[in-house]
């Protein structure tokens, strides 16, 4: 009989080069990756030994009966065990730990008893005979093999289905098509006996899963070459589900001030450096340890708690920042921080390690006195307060549960408060009454506070209709917005329907954000303030004096107020430098035609000197605290709390 074996030995080598790639990068030890390598190896011997079974039938002079027998047995056994691994990859994909030893167990016993079948061959013969002179005849049996690759193929497609719903839609599309290319390639080879086609399926299946489930550009940073974040994670979870005894140790490295390095001198050099950075890593972390975490930074992954090698890591670190980099013939220092967790002290889960150790690297960067900072008792404890805070906020959020506060804003000319800022208040909570200056931070890194915002715009709109409706005249509300909120896409919109849903005119709000928020996005902010001003909300500058933003663009948005801060009034009161620098903004300003407002007054002696400088709009403790609705309401209908300046 002849039989045409180009396409297979096409197939081994398609598969030694799919093979090849995917032994770089990262090759976490999951049972899925292990899985994966051993499709490889079981369709690499099922192919070779169908190629040599072939060639030795052909050639029967050549080689011993025993010999010829023994190639074709191991190709018997392999062929459609090649269908077994792959159903057994697949349940990898798709179900638990638990159920997952289960179905393994029920799945490779068809294939257990198969391979019985083939090794009792030589005595019964039902698969396959040679006869004397090699020649190969088919057993009565030998539907059987194709029946087994058939019932497994059939048992990838029904766990898939069954799981349809469970799974994610790319990794069920994969499974439900691999099975039935591979089925239409062995139909095809019976139709065609003589052509062998069982490894060409095969391969063509390995292919489809390389690409699309187990391609190393999923796990890898494509800059970096270093296996990615989620890596990092799952490989994690590996530890400490396999090996829950062992301590490790996570470092996570992040280069100080790298975003000063992109604008200086481009991102092509700040991705050059983050490269040349990696392999600095690399080079001094152990093997396969180094992962990319997230931007500029980067984790090292020490298993067995080896302490004096975070030491030694650090160290290193250390020296390299007083050693120049240098690239394309520029050279730069580059410091780092790091911050340190350790499993299982000061978390047990991955989740809560990375959380930890990213909080840590937070810390480490604010605070310029030290490099690195560990997860102990403190972090822990502040991470868990944080998570508890997060959880505040989104239960009230929910609920749309915030309390409103309004601090009144006097106009010294005329001792009326014709405007009050709001400030939002959570006065009970699981942990006590929570301050603004801890709470607001946290909705702004977790992005809550654009809901957050929304939520007071809303409130303060309701309050405003309820003083129209009772004739109590009030200017406008201050509402706050963050540097976040303008990463909303639609926000001049739906800022301009909150406010007409509650039918008040437009210019009864007042938004106050900061410097540093214009100098987060000059181009953002400028056309949102320019285009909701144009219809008619007002605009208030916030905390002036406290950041360093470009004059010319706060002049370019259309600020009514100014609001100085506390701090730049407590200097002019201490030193004539400062003084004279407040006299003439305020000038400025003024002339501009902005209110300047002062904030924070808290003394007599404060209001009087701001008053002698012009500066008559005043908002602070010495007049009010912020207070609820109802005592605004009576703080507005009241008799002017000060002597009103008369020019
Ligand atoms: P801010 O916008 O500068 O608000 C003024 C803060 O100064 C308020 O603190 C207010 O209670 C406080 N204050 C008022 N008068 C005096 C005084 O005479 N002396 C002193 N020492 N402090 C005074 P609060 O309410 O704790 O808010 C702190 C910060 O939290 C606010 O600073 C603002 O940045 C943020 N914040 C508060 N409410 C909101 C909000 O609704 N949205 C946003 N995005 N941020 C808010
Ligand atoms: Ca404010
Ligand atoms: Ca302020």
């Amino acid at each position: 009989m002849y039989w045409n074996i180009i396409p297979e030995c096409i197939s081994i080598i398609i598969l030694l080069i799919i093979w090849s790639y995917s032994r770089k990068g990262s090759n976490l030890p999951t049972l899925t990756n292990q899985l994966f390598q051993a499709c490889f190896l079981v369709t690499f011997l099922a192919i070779s030994t169908n190629i040599l079974s072939t060639c030795m039938l052909t050639y029967t002079q050549i080689f011993p009966i025993w010999m010829i027998e023994l190639v074709t047995t191991i190709y018997f056994i392999f062929t459609p065990l090649m269908g077994m691994i792959y159903f057994l990859y697949s349940s990898t994909l798709i179900y638990n730990h638990t159920k997952l030893s289960k179905i393994m167990w029920l799945g490779t016993l068809p294939g257990l008893i198969y391979i019985l079948i083939v090794l009792s061959n030589p005595f019964s013969h039902i698969l396959f005979s040679l006869s004397s002179e090699g020649v190969y005849n088919q057993g009565s049996f030998i539907f059987i093999t194709y029946l087994l690759f058939y019932l497994y193929c059939l048992f990838c497609l029904i766990i898939v289905i069954i799981n349809k719903k469970k799974i994610n839609y790319h990794i069920y599309k994969i499974l439900s098509v691999f099975p039935l290319i591979a089925v239409a390639v062995i139909v095809i080879q019976q139709i065609y006996p003589n052509i062998i086609l069982s490894g060409t399926a095969a391969t063509m299946a390995l292919l489809i899963i390389y690409l699309h489930l187990q391609n190393k550009q999923l796990t890898l940073d494509s800059l970096t070459n270093l296996p990615n974040r989620s890596e990092l994670f799952q490989m994690m979870e590996i530890l400490i589900e396999k090996y829950g005894h062992d301590p490790f140790v996570l470092l996570v490295i992040s280069l100080r001030d790298f975003k000063k390095i992109n604008e200086s001198y481009g991102h092509a050099m700040g991705n050059e450096l983050l490269v040349k950075f990696s392999e600095f890593l690399s080079s001094i972390a152990p093997l396969n340890s180094v992962y990319r975490f997230n931007g500029d930074e980067f984790a090292i992954l020490i298993q067995h708690e080896q302490r004096h090698l975070v030491k030694q890591i650090i160290d290193l670190l250390d020296k390299k920042t007083i050693s120049p980099w240098i690239i394309q013939d520029y050279s730069f220092y580059v410091s780092t921080v790091a911050g340190v967790a350790t499993y299982p002290q000061s978390a047990t889960t991955a989740e809560k390690i990375l959380n930890a150790v990213e909080y840590a690297v937070i810390q480490a960067k604010r605070d310029s006195s030290k490099q690195v900072h560990y997860c102990d008792e403190n972090i822990m404890n502040s991470i868990n307060r944080r998570e508890r805070i997060i959880e505040i906020l989104k239960d009230k959020i929910a609920k749309q549960s915030f309390e409103l506060y309004y601090q009144p804003i006097i106009d010294l000319k005329t001792g009326k408060y014709d405007f009050a800022e709001s400030l939002v208040r959570i006065p009970n909570s699981s942990l006590g009454p929570l301050y603004p200056n801890e709470f607001i931070p946290i909705a702004e890194e977790t992005g809550l506070i654009i809901e957050i915002t929304y939520q007071i715009l809303e409130k303060a709109c309701e309050f405003i209709n309820h003083l129209s409706k009772e004739n109590i005249h009030i200017k406008s509300v201050h509402v706050n917005f963050s540097a976040y909120q303008f990463n909303e896409s639609n926000l001049s919109n739906k800022v301009i329907e909150i406010i007409e849903s509650h039918h008040i005119p437009l210019s009864k709000i007042k938004i106050e954000f900061t410097e540093s928020t214009i100098a987060k996005n000059v181009e953002v902010v400028t056309h949102f303030a320019n285009y909701v001003a144009q219809k008619g909300i007002r605009m208030g500058l916030d905390d002036f004096g406290t950041g360093y933003s470009n004059i010319a663009t706060v002049i370019g948005i259309p600020f009514g107020t100014i609001k100085l801060d506390r701090s730049l009034i407590l200097a002019a009161m201490d030193n004539e430098k400062s003084a004279g620098l407040v006299k003439n903004i305020t000038r400025s300003f003024q002339d501009l035609g902005c209110s300047v407002v002062a904030e924070g007054v808290e003394t007599k002696e404060q209001l009087d000197y701001l008053n002698q400088n012009n500066i008559t709009f005043q908002q602070g403790y010495y007049f009010y605290k912020p207070v609820t609705y109802i005592d605004l309401v009576k703080i507005i209908l009241s008799k002017p709390k000060v002597k009103v300046v008369v020019e």
